[in-house]
């Protein structure tokens, strides 16, 4: 590999996770935040799967580098699937605002839309789709994870980002706030959909370019 593979992404939570996820496997990487070249993509769509791949190939042709790019969000069925693919600008999107919102924002809405909601109408799961892309912009390989979950009453831990001091792992009885780094590494929809695609990103590094 003679450059880092780049992270498709300015989220310096989801940063944070990739960086320790592909680091014990010697794969360096870089996100956008430093890539003048990089462009703004509009996630136009309506799955994970898509948003993935569209952001992934669009980064790679501006950039002409190998990208790895995810879409991820959280889903409750009882909300009909919200936030989904509006995750990141839920709070936005349901006020009718353009912009991204704060975390806090989102989950205050969280919180209200489940309010006198007990046991299995809380009932939630993350979803991670990642996508990678030749710097032709082809997508060489797609991989998806998921992690059950219930939402909270109340926030708990100031670990993780997004909707983590909200999300109760049952198993643990712990939020992801709450639960170290390795341990939602591990367990997390993001780690998941990371250690099935590995084995695409360290064929495709290392093969003729
Ligand atoms: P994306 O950047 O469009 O993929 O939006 C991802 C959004 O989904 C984040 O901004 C969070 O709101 C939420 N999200 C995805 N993964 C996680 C996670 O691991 N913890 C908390 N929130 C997450």
């Amino acid at each position: 590999m003679t450059q880092p593979l780049v992270l498709g992404t300015t989220n310096s939570g989801k940063v944070r996770e990739l960086v320790a996820l592909l680091a014990p496997f010697g794969i360096g990487c870089e996100s956008l935040a430093g890539l003048a070249a990089a462009v703004e993509v509009e996630e136009t769509g309506d799955t994970f799967a898509a948003n993935a791949a569209l952001k992934a190939s669009a980064q790679a042709v501006a950039l002409g580098r190998w990208v790895l790019a995810e879409d991820s969000g959280l889903v409750v069925p009882a909300l009909g699937g919200a936030p989904g693919v509006f995750s990141a600008r839920f709070a936005a999107a349901v006020a009718g605002e353009p912009r991204e919102v704060t975390d806090a924002r989102n989950n205050a809405l969280l919180l209200e839309r489940l309010a006198g909601s007990r046991g299995p109408a809380r009932a939630a799961h993350y979803a991670c789709h990642a996508a990678l892309a030749a710097p032709d912009g082809r997508i060489v390989a797609v991989a998806a994870g998921t992690c059950g979950g219930l939402i909270g009453e109340k926030p708990a831990g100031a670990g993780g980002f997004g909707y983590d001091p909200l999300f109760v792992v049952p198993e643990y009885h712990r939020t992801f706030g709450e639960l170290a780094p390795a341990v939602k590494a591990v367990i997390s929809h993001r780690g998941r959909a990371l250690r099935a695609i590995l084995p695409s990103i360290a064929s495709a590094l290392s093969g003729p370019r």
